[in-house]
């Protein structure tokens, strides 16, 4: 329950099962957030909007193997689990799941949850075998954890599409809910990732959000050749020294491109690119308003 001064800590499934039974005698409800840790205002947001939609929150705390490809950076992922502890506490939150990498595929580990469909495109082209970790790995905290509701950031905008489809085609029952993307006052998306940003890649790396704003404002202003608008992104992200890797606007639940945007309809706009040997996403959503 929120309020209080103690984070209850697990390193194994036995032990967060047995609470997690426990809350679920008591009829009360239970809120997760999964992340990979070195906590951020993001994560933060995530749980503060958890504490207030259900009786005990979860959150979990897991550099996940099986989402990062050969050559990424799962070696090098920040790792800062007793700050993280610092800031549950601060926060109330009732309980960290934490497991080791042996812990949740140790023994004879041989089955993957693979994702298709909006999986396939964008960051799933990109990062081959990237959702279909994420996928095994949130069905097994769901099966671990079973929370009635699951929070997770726009900041990954498809990571929540891949969800929300895993959720209800496998009928997982757990209510995913989602929370806007955390900035930093200059624009910049909060990420784990940024503490890899030299002070100058991070002033690159502010043509990402600026791009974005563009195609905001192109669309404000009525544009609504969405193929122009994804050429300009490019264009700018390319001149400012992000290399980008791809630049879409899509329908917010086919994740379909979308040549020309209809008025009054919505579309989102997914930006990946690399700052140096960083690798960003960001995404917004656009509006022609009618
Ligand atoms: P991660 O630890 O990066 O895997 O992220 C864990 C969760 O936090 C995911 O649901 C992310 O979408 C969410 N998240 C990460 N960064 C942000 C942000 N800047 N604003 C909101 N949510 C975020």
């Amino acid at each position: 329950m929120v309020g209080e001064t103690r984070v209850e800590s697990f390193a194994s499934k036995a032990g967060m099962r047995a609470v997690v039974a426990d809350v679920k005698r008591l009829g009360k409800t239970i809120a997760l957030v999964p992340t990979m840790g070195s906590l951020h205002e993001g994560h933060l947001a995530l749980v503060k909007a958890a504490s207030e939609r259900a009786d005990f929150v979860v959150v979990s705390i897991f550099v996940n193997p099986l989402q990062f490809g050969q050559g990424e950076d799962f070696d090098r992922y920040p790792r800062s689990l007793e700050a993280d502890r610092d800031q549950l506490r601060a926060l109330g939150v009732d309980f960290l799941f934490s497991p080791s990498v042996e812990e949740m595929y140790g023994g004879r580990f041989q089955t993957t949850v693979v994702p298709g469909g909006v999986a396939e495109r964008w960051e799933g082209e990109r990062r081959p075998g990237h959702f279909e970790g994420v996928a095994t790995v949130v069905m097994k905290l769901f099966n671990i954890v079973r929370p009635d509701l699951a929070f997770f950031g726009e900041k990954d905008f498809q990571q929540i599409a891949v969800v929300k489809n895993l959720v209800a085609d496998l009928d997982m029952g757990v209510k995913v809910v989602t929370v806007p993307t955390v900035r930093d006052a200059d624009g910049l998306a909060k990420s784990s990732r940024n503490a890899y940003l030299t002070p100058e890649e991070r002033r690159v790396a502010l043509a990402i959000p600026r791009a974005i704003d563009a195609a905001r404002a192109a669309v404000d202003s009525g544009e609504r050749d969405m193929l122009e608008l994804v050429e300009r992104a490019l264009t700018s992200l390319r001149s400012s020294g992000v290399d980008p890797d791809y630049v879409a606007i899509v329908d917010p639940v086919s994740l379909e491109p979308v040549d020309t945007l209809a008025e009054g309809a919505t579309a989102r706009i997914l930006v990946a690119g690399a700052v140096g040997t960083t690798r960003l996403i960001d995404n917004a959503e656009l509006v022609a308003h009618a």
